[in-house]
């Protein structure tokens, strides 16, 4: 008797090939066994009518933080079918530093001082070992934390040699430790100051270790052909694959840049690895600043430590009841969050679209009242995009969220179901699937994921929720 048979669904495997009509069986934590006649099991699911797809990969998360809390709080991902997250995104990560204040944006976004207690990777991976999490995490280690203690918070400028070799140190240290990669966050002031020598330095540092440089860009709006042109440059010069996170080209005067900075990408692919990821929104979130504020975007805050209460209003009516300028009313809301609609329908449609681009929902969990992505993002590619606005077939859908991103990231044996290959499943009705979040009602749960399995455990199902297990493992690249 084989551990569990999932039956008759259209399998898509994840590779973008078509689905086919298939039994499969999981034995253990791997699939055993794809084809008619499988064998009894213990545990039989009726898939008729179902898509099976391999569990989907976050490829862009601040999970770093919620996957320490237990199963419960992993319902926004397991509920759209998610077995996998990249954590440690835009120069933010949970280790390797510890701070005993409040640390600065946007590290804040991850929590208060009290969260910041993992002076090494060693630490951080220990606590996933002790307390296993619901889904798996690959983590990349973040610029900004290595970077403030490196220069005792006094960010603004360049870093001296001795700086840069300092936070080589810290970053080979926790990359020896099981850290995927240097992630950074250049338009943030914490790391806006570095300057290509640094970035490069510490390149080569993630490059002989195996690791990948994963960006938030120095700029996403007037400058974001050049902010590409950097990132690329570090990654070619740094000798290690490239990833663009969260690509956009935000406020109307920049509209149509994609159609630019994807040739870019492009172009390199042809001799380097690059990948990019999207979210399926038309509106951005992080901290609010008071510099980033203009009154042609609407902005809506997420969190206010001074004033919780704003939470979910616009900025623009919070400035009108203060009579103040919008930048006056950030200024006094701050420490807090915003969601900005920033962006072009258009442009995050051919960024989806571009075949190098991964979905990842970069939502952020401690807010408030988030962004509907952290809810919603892949129900929504999977219902909205794929399904009734025909933007891609469902196969390249599930391929953007699961093989494509296993290959770019260096998943082996996850995002693809084959025989051996781990047992992260999901399993959803392709007619209704969709997202139910919306900027009104953030946290609504999506519809249509019936069962995700991560390393073969039943970790959510429609009717049952989330069902406590947590059979997530810290992964490695290439492992
Ligand atoms: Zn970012």
């Amino acid at each position: 008797m084989i551990d569990l048979a999932i039956r008759g669904a259209l399998v898509i495997d994840g590779t973008g090939a078509p689905g086919i009509v298939a039994d499969v069986a999981v034995e253990g934590d791997r699939i055993a066994a794809i084809g008619g006649s499988i064998g009894a099991a213990r545990e039989e699911v009726d898939a008729t009518g179902l898509v099976l797809a391999p569990g989907f990969i976050d490829a862009h998360t601040h999970d770093d933080r919620l996957i320490l809390g237990g199963a419960e709080a992993m319902l926004c991902k397991l509920s759209q079918g998610v077995t996998t997250v990249i954590v440690g995104n835009c120069g933010i990560s949970l280790s390797p530093v510890a701070f005993d204040s409040r640390p600065p944006a946007p590290l804040d976004l991850l929590g208060d001082a009290r969260w910041w207690r993992f002076p090494s990777f060693a630490a951080y991976a220990g606590q996933l070992a002790e307390s296993p999490p619901a889904v798996n995490a690959l983590a990349l280690v973040g610029h900004m934390p290595i970077r403030i203690e490196a220069m005792g918070g006094d960010t603004a400028r360049a870093a001296t040699p001795a700086e840069v070799a300092r936070m080589e140190a810290r970053l080979a240290e926790a990359l020896d430790q099981g850290g995927a990669g240097l992630s950074t966050g250049l338009w943030y002031a914490p790391g806006g100051g570095a300057e290509m020598a640094e970035l490069v330095a510490l390149a080569r540092c993630a490059a002989g270790r195996g690791g990948l440089y994963v960006t938030h860009l120095r700029d996403e709006g007037n400058a974001v052909e050049a902010a590409v042109a950097e990132a690329i440059e570090i990654g070619v010069s740094g000798g290690l694959p490239i990833i663009v996170s969260h690509h956009k080209c935000t406020a109307p005067e920049n509209f149509g840049k994609s159609h630019a900075t994807l040739a870019m990408i492009d172009a390199c692919a042809v001799h380097h690895p690059i990948g990019l990821d999207v979210y399926p929104y038309c509106a951005s979130s992080t901290v609010l600043r008071p510099e980033w504020v203009r009154p042609d975007i609407e902005t809506v805050v997420s969190w206010s430590v001074p004033h919780p209460d704003r939470a979910g209003q616009s900025l623009a009516a919070i400035a009108a009841e203060w009579q103040v300028s919008l930048g006056e009313a950030a200024s006094r809301l701050v420490p807090a969050g915003a969601v900005y609609f920033s962006m072009d329908e258009g442009e995050v449609r051919r960024i989806m679209a571009h075949r190098l681009t991964m979905i990842g929902s970069d939502g952020l969990p401690h807010d408030e009242r988030p962004h509907p992505r952290l809810w919603g993002t892949f129900p929504r590619v999977l219902g909205h995009y794929a399904r009734d606005m025909g933007l891609f077939p469902l196969e390249t859908a599930i391929r953007k969220m699961t093989g494509l991103t296993a290959e770019t990231f260096g998943l082996s044996g996850r995002g693809i179901v084959a025989e051996g290959a781990h047992a992260d499943l999901t399993l959803f009705d392709p007619a209704r699937i969709i997202d139910r979040a919306d900027f009104a009602a953030p946290t609504r749960l999506s519809a249509g994921v019936v069962a995700t399995w991560v390393n073969g455990r039943l970790a959510y199902g429609e009717a049952k929720g989330v069902t406590g297990i947590c059979a997530g493992r810290l992964l490695k690249r290439g492992s």
